[in-house]
């Protein structure tokens, strides 16, 4: 057990969070959930719902963005485990032109397993601190935010980022819907990290 100590930096960040809510009750946490419940439920294709949801995210993001500490060409976040799905390699071979392999379809110990050794390995479509593919990032990639001014804990090889936390606004608000709609589309997936699908040689990214 380690002792946790006071984080005046989680302090002011949660300072941040209640005024983002405060200030932008249209998309605070109810809000959200609201709109994402509601795209999640209506009468339409749901390759169209996932681009409402895809452009809830984004709003939201818009949104947040003088709240975080979040900035261009800030990117430590990048070298974390990013987990995509089958469908969201597709898309990116699709923009990109670079082949995506078809991973199998695993137990989740075993996709957790095999993603773990990328942990602090840069996204091979991470270029000077800036995505490549930003219009067709995957989901997890458009719901993750940090409101804490101090980036190294985004940074995985830092020890103290295992033990001094982030905070977050509620990824899973669009991510859960996203997630259950996509399965509902293209059924059990290959999940994988993003770098399983793109074993690509690092700094080819033009
Ligand atoms: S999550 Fe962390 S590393 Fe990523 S952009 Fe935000 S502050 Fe920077
Ligand atoms: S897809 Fe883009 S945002 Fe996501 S980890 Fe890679 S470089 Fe970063």
């Amino acid at each position: 057990m380690y002792k946790v100590e006071t984080d005046e930096l989680i302090l002011d960040a949660s300072k941040r969070l209640d005024q983002y809510i405060y200030e932008n009750p249209e998309v605070g946490f109810t809000a959200v959930n609201f709109f994402a419940n509601r795209i999640k439920l209506k009468d339409a294709p749901i390759t169209s719902k996932l681009d409402e949801l895809i452009k809830l995210s984004d709003e939201v993001n818009q949104k947040i963005a003088p709240y975080m500490a979040c900035k261009k060409g800030c990117g430590n976040c990048c070298s974390a485990i990013t987990w995509i799905k089958q469908h969201e390699a597709d898309k990116i071979q699709e923009y990109t032109g670079r082949k995506a392999q078809r991973l199998a379809v695993r137990s989740q110990n075993q996709w957790l397993e095999a993603g773990q050794k990328f942990a602090g390995e840069l996204c091979p479509f991470s270029k000077n601190n800036e995505c490549t593919i930003y219009e067709v990032r995957p989901i997890v990639c458009r719901t993750h935010n940090n409101f804490v001014n101090d980036v190294s804990r985004c940074d995985v090889t830092n020890p103290d980022s295992k033990i001094k936390p982030i905070l977050s606004f509620n990824a899973d608000l669009v991510e859960v819907p996203y997630d259950e709609l996509a399965r509902e589309l293209y059924g059990e997936e290959a999940i994988g990290e993003i770098s399983e699908f793109f074993p690509t040689i690092k700094g080819d990214i033009k």
